[in-house]
């Protein structure tokens, strides 16, 4: 766009070069006017420049904020919360470490173990996202 721009002006340019009363006020006036003109597709230019290089990183510091809040989903969805059938303490666990059947998970308040058998029932229903019970 701007390369043709500066053909059309480049061409009036030559008109007012070629016409013979170079030194009237209306040659002056129209001259000025060609190198306003000038200017402002510089100008023009530069701003459109610029304004794809706000796009860009715009659009890199979008693609990162996904990728951060597919991660902070991810750690969210992972943490567990039980409640100690003993004392009723509210647990949370990695579903990584509840996947684990070696791993014993003791209440941290009264130490009971707590079975692995529970907390998987209870997953469907009461996960950390509901947030009740804290
Ligand atoms: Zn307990």
């Amino acid at each position: 766009m701007y390369e043709r721009l500066r053909r059309e002006l480049a061409y009036i340019q030559g008109l007012l070069e070629g016409t013979q009363k170079q030194d009237s006020i209306e040659q002056k006036a129209l001259g000025r006017l060609v190198d306003i003109i000038d200017e402002l597709i510089e100008a023009t230019q530069q701003m459109d420049k610029r304004q794809l290089e706000l796009e860009e990183y715009v659009e890199a510091i979008d693609d990162d904020l996904n990728d951060l809040e597919l991660v902070a989903y991810e750690d969210e969805e992972e943490m567990l919360e039980l409640i100690c059938p003993e004392c009723g303490e509210h647990v949370l666990v990695d579903s990584a470490d509840v996947e684990d059947e070696t791993m014993e998970l003791l209440c941290p308040k009264c130490h009971t173990v707590l079975d692995i058998e529970d907390v998987s029932d209870q997953e469907e229903n009461d996960t950390v996202e509901d947030g009740e019970g804290i």
